[in-house]
């Protein structure tokens, strides 16, 4: 797996959202968040995800895509449970994936990071899949980037956000990055 100039990761399957803009001048890439998503909630396959990132979910498609009506967000990354690699954001750009977050002291954590999506929920098991290619995509992202830390959004935003959830095995992960 190769990560271009541009933060493009070459296994992935590109498509492109808006929700992204620049990164502050100069600013290093040193912080992975791993988040988790299923639209609607719970619910695994379709391609609810890729459209609420593009800005083209239908809000009449189901209740719960009401609530998400003008939501613009997006991650850099998501990891389906099939293990397929979708990217839509460039590394070099800042994707809209954190919030209100802090890392370290360090606010804006959307400023610095790198955001990646597993496709599941706090309270399910990710599939062997997913942390094959995210061991796959992270080492690929520290040849890449200056990265010191990898955490969840719980723990950059934890009175807002529980994922990735006591599902996903931390121990198993960082042992496979080595
Ligand atoms: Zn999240």
């Amino acid at each position: 797996m190769m990560v271009d100039a541009a933060g493009r990761v070459d296994a992935a399957r590109y498509v492109a959202s808006p929700n992204c803009d620049e990164r502050p001048c100069g600013e290093a890439i040193t912080l992975l968040v791993l988040h988790n998503i299923s639209l609607p909630p719970g619910e695994f396959g379709g391609d609810a995800i890729e459209h609420l990132f593009t800005n083209e979910l239908d809000p009449a498609s189901h209740p719960y895509y009401r609530g998400l009506s003008g939501v613009r967000v997006s991650a850099h990354f998501l990891i389906r449970r099939t293990g397929e690699l979708l990217q839509f954001v460039p590394c070099a750009k800042r994707a809209w994936h954190a919030g209100a977050s802090a890392w370290c002291g360090r606010n804006g954590c959307n400023d610095f990071s790198i955001g990646i999506e597993l496709e599941g929920a706090d309270d399910v098991p990710y599939t062997d899949s997913q942390y094959r290619l995210l061991a796959e995509l992270a080492r690929a992202l520290r040849r890449a980037y200056p990265i010191a830390d990898i955490a969840g959004h719980s723990d950059i935003a934890p009175s807002r956000k529980t994922d990735p959830g006591p599902s996903f095995d931390w121990q198993r992960f960082r042992s496979s990055i080595g």
